[in-house]
């Protein structure tokens, strides 16, 4: 087995109490290496630019998932529209509505996760529970038959102070729980190298791990 193997087996393993996705978050890192996962056995990448996520889709075999975990502008939804697997970042009702109608140009329906504001910082995208609210008794999604909302997907702030973590996790997982039924939700995106253990903890059922399985990341190059 490779190293790259090794270290998703790895995780697999250690937190096989959970039921969970593991999503390979492969972004800037080399096809060989998304290969060699792939030849590990491993299928769910995750990237957060649109042009790379295609080039790779294009490249690599086509029974992978692709992920798309960052922020999306709208005018780039249409190159992902054939083939993504789930869009998770969608921050705003503007970009809703915008995968809607690419789906309905290709008569996809586009499965989505609704990207939750949990953090303090200011810079993470996400909707806030009073506009989830307002998506819900404005009835707005049912008028979006082109996209599938399968849950939702958060950020915790970037700390290494746990308890602060453990608390934005477990205030989604609530909101979840709420959501759940009226939505019909089956996953929740949590979780990333650094603490995806504990988001596991806290509920989550698919984490989006980077370098714990591909090693640092280099953006200088
Ligand atoms: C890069 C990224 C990850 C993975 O980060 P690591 O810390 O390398 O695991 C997860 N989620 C999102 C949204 C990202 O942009």
């Amino acid at each position: 087995m490779s190293k790259i193997g090794d270290r998703i087996a790895d995780i697999l393993a250690k937190n096989d109490e959970h039921q969970f996705s593991l999503i390979a978050v492969s972004k800037t890192k080399p096809m060989s290496e998304i290969q060699e996962a792939y030849d590990a056995g491993h299928r769910q990448f995750g990237e957060n630019k649109v042009q790379e996520l295609v080039d790779k889709y294009e490249e690599l075999p086509k029974d992978i998932e692709w992920h798309m975990i960052g922020h999306l502008q709208r005018n780039k939804v249409k190159y992902l529209a054939p083939f993504v697997h789930l869009i998770h970042g969608v921050d705003s009702l503007r970009l809703l509505k915008q995968i809607n109608k690419e789906g309905e140009k290709i008569d996809r329906t586009i499965p989505c996760l609704l990207q939750i504001h949990i953090a303090k910082e200011e810079t993470k995208f996400g909707f806030d529970k009073d506009e989830i609210d307002a998506l819900i008794t404005e009835k707005v999604l049912e008028e979006m038959p082109y996209v599938t909302v399968k849950g939702l997907m958060g950020m915790a702030t970037n700390t290494t102070d746990m308890e602060v973590v453990k608390q934005e996790f477990t205030s989604l997982r609530s909101l979840y729980n709420e959501l759940q039924p009226i939505l019909d939700l089956d996953t929740l995106s949590m979780g990333m190298s650094g603490d995806y253990q504990l988001a596991l903890a806290c509920g989550s059922n698919m984490i989006r791990v980077g370098s714990a399985i591909f090693g640092q990341r280099n953006y200088a190059k």
